[in-house]
C-alpha cells in the first residue's frame, strides 16, 4: 500500500493514578509526511511507546485525534504494521505460517499467501529457516521473522518500539543496514522509537526528542548532511555533522530528562 500522511491534532493521554489523573503525554500536534523515517529518542518512561501505541490504534487518546490519510484511527488496521522489542511470534507455528498469518486471517487464498510469505522470507534472509519454529531461532532471527511478518500485509506505515534492543551489536547494525535497505526500497512510513541516539542518527530523515513530565515532543531535527554522504553507515559516522548532532540531540534528551 501507498504511504498516507499521518497528522495528529492535540492528541494526549492521561492515566488514573492514585492522586487523580497523570498525564503522561501532554496535546501533540505532529505531521508525518509519506516515506519519512521518523526516529523518537527520549528518557524512559517519557511516552515514547504510549505515543506508538495511540498511532498503531492500541490505545485510544485522551484527547485529539490521529488521522491517517484524512481518516481517524481508531483501532489496528494492517496498514499500520507494528514491531515490538520481543518478537510476538506464535511458537506453535513454523517462521513460514507466522508470516502468512496475518494474509489468512485477511482471507488470502493458500497459494497466494504462501508465495507471499516466501518472497517476504527471502527479502529478510531467512528461506532455509522457513519451517523452524521461532524458538529455534536467534534473537536476531526472529525479527527479522517479525519484520516479515509485519510487512507481508504491506503496511503503509511501519511503526518499531525499540526492535533492535534486545539484540547485540553486530546482530543490531546488519539489521539497521537491511532495515534502511528496505525502507528505501519500499518507500515505507516508518516511526522508529529507540533509546540509542546513534541509531536514530544513522536511521532517521528526521528525529524527534520527546522529555518527560508529561511527555512531548521537545526537539524535532532533519539531519540535511546524510544527503552529501548516502545510505552508508561508515560514511554518515565519519561526517563532522554526525558528531554535532549526537551531541546536540544528547544535549536535549538530558534536559528533557531534569
Ligand atoms: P517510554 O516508552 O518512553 O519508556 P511509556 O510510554 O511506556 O514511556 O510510559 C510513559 C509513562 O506512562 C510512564 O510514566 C509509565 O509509567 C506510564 N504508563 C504507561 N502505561 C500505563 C498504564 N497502563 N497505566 C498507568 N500509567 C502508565
Ligand atoms: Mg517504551
Amino acid at each position: 500500500m501507498t504511504a498516507e500522511r499521518v497528522t495528529l491534532t492535540g492528541v494526549s493521554k492521561r492515566y488514573p493514578g492514585p492522586d487523580g489523573d497523570v498525564e503522561v503525554l501532554a496535546p501533540t500536534d505532529l505531521t508525518i509526511e509519506p516515506g519519512e523515517f521518523v526516529c523518537v529518542v527520549g528518557p524512559s518512561g517519557c511516552g515514547k511507546s504510549t505515543l506508538l501505541n495511540i498511532l498503531a490504534g492500541f490505545l485510544p487518546p485522551s484527547g485529539g485525534e490521529v488521522r491517517v490519510g484524512g481518516r481517524v484511527v481508531d483501532g489496528p488496521d494492517p496498514d499500520r504494521g507494528v514491531v515490538f522489542q520481543q518478537a510476538t511470534l506464535y511458537p506453535w507455528l513454523s517462521v513460514r505460517r507466522n508470516v502468512e498469518f496475518g494474509p489468512k486471517v485477511r482471507g488470502v487464498d493458500r497459494k497466494t499467501r504462501r508465495a507471499q510469505a516466501d518472497r517476504l522470507l527471502e527479502l529478510v534472509g531467512l528461506e532455509q529457516l522457513a519451517e523452524r519454529k521461532p524458538y529455534e531461532l536467534s534473537g536476531g532471527q526472529q525479527q527479522r521473522a517479525q519484520i516479515a511478518r509485519v510487512l507481508v500485509n504491506d503496511p503503509g506505515i511501519v511503526l518499531m518500539d525499540e526492535p533492535f534492543g534486545a539484540l547485540d551489536a553486530l546482530t543490531r547494525e546488519r539489521l539497521q543496514r537491511e532495515l534502511r535497505t528496505l525502507w528505501r526500497d519500499r518507500r515505507k512510513t516508518v516511526l522508529f522509537v529507540t533509546h540509542g541516539i546513534e541509531e536514530a542518527v544513522l536511521l532517521g530523515t528526521r528525529v524527534l526528542v520527546m522529555g518527560a513530565g508529561p511527555g512531548r515532543v521537545v526537539h524535532d531535527v532533519t539531519p540535511t548532511f546524510k544527503d552529501d554522504v548516502g545510505p552508508d553507515f561508515a560514511d554518515i559516522r565519519a561526517h563532522p555533522e554526525f558528531g554535532a548532532l549526537r551531541d546536540e540531540l544528547a544535549r536535549h534528551i538530558y534536559a528533557a530528562h531534569a
